[in-house]
């Protein structure tokens, strides 16, 4: 590991201006992710700023009649929270089918949010990776990609988002609260949260250099039949394949979001409108323009077969 400084923010505009001041500069929080990424040299800030002394470990009701999840709320609290039992079960489902009992005890909302991709060529630091290195070439295009992008990737990078709770906060149209290092907070909705690759897959986000994640905003319930399913290779501690998020309604309208297809959840309005239709209508739109690779074809059949699941068991549910 390179050497780094190391300080503690004690409010969200001090850790702001603090990783501003200090180019190079990461937060850390649970570090699950952050740490491993560390030690393997793929990521070497030179000064860390810790966030986990903040007041941001609540989960409050909104102004707006939803929930405001603060950035640091671990995923087992988060899960475990009656209110999002009850009305965002699609959360608590998702938060349950990632990593492991210790590692959701230790990882927080941002973080999760800002994991980095698992993609095989990132991790190994002898082979060529945009992202990791930008203007090294992607060995994963014409290598191994069995786990990467079927659609949103570029000609540079086929990487995708390895998460399990931003697509169920995608199809509950949550929105990211951040606070700038000028002290100004914006927010942004998950959907336009992470970047297409393009030719700059280095950045995963739209956050600005010392941007903090100060929360994380849920509309107010919005009831429906809510399922997350997930395909992995093992039955735990394993990324999704694919996952799929689907909120049902009574009237058969609803949503449906693709986890561990492209850089970002995928959904797609049009896709959302064939659901009285069917998975293989949906799943059709959702993939229009799709450019798999020979060895991640299989994920288009995978994922409509997924899609088809959850919404056999919505059905089953309301009927
Ligand atoms: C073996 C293993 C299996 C896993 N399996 C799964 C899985 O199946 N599904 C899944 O979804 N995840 C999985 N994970 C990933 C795990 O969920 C993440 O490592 C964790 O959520 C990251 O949270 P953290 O708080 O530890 O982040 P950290 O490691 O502390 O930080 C991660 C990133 O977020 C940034 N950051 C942290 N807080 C903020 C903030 N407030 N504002 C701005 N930036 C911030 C950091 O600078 C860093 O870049 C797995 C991890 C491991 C090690
Ligand atoms: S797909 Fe992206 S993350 Fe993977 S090797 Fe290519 S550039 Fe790197």
């Amino acid at each position: 590991m390179k050497a780094f400084e190391f300080e503690r923010a004690d409010s969200p505009a001090a850790a702001a201006a603090a990783a501003a001041r200090n180019p190079g500069a990461k937060f850390i929080a649970g570090g699950t992710n952050l740490l491993d990424l560390m030690k393997l040299q793929i990521e070497t800030p030179t000064h860390l700023v810790d966030v986990n002394g903040l007041a941001l470990d609540t989960i409050d009701a909104s102004d707006a009649g939803g929930l405001r999840i603060g950035a640091l709320v671990r995923n087992t609290d988060l899960a475990a929270d009656s209110r999002v039992r009850k009305d965002y079960p699609l959360l608590s489902r998702a938060l349950l089918a990632g990593a492991s009992g210790q590692l959701r005890n230790r990882a927080t909302t941002a973080g999760n949010l800002l994991q980095r991709t698992r993609c095989p060529y990132f991790y190994d630091t002898d082979q060529p990776c945009n992202k990791r290195l930008p203007g090294s070439g992607c060995g994963a295009i014409k290598g191994y990609s069995r786990q990467l992008a079927v659609i949103g990737g570029s000609a540079d990078c086929i990487a995708t988002y390895p998460g399990d709770m931003a697509v169920a906060l995608r199809a509950l149209d949550a929105m990211v609260e951040t606070v700038r290092p000028d002290g100004q907070s914006r927010s942004i909705a998950l959907d336009d949260f992470y970047l297409a690759p393009g030719s700059t897959p280095q950045r995963d986000t739209v956050l600005e250099a010392g941007e903090l994640i100060t929360a994380v905003l849920l509309p107010p319930p919005v009831g429906g039949r809510q399922i997350y399913r997930k395909v992995r290779d093992r039955a735990s501690y394993a990324f999704a394949l694919v996952s799929v998020a689907a909120i049902v309604q009574r009237d058969g309208s609803g949503r449906v979001v693709v986890g561990g297809v492209a850089h970002k959840p995928w959904q797609r309005d049009a896709a959302d409108a064939e659901l009285p239709q069917g998975a293989k209508a949906v799943a059709a739109r959702l993939f229009e323009g799709a450019t798999p690779t020979e060895d991640n074809r299989f994920k288009l059949v995978l994922a409509e077969r997924t899609i088809a699941a959850a919404l056999a068991e919505a059905q089953e549910a309301t009927s």
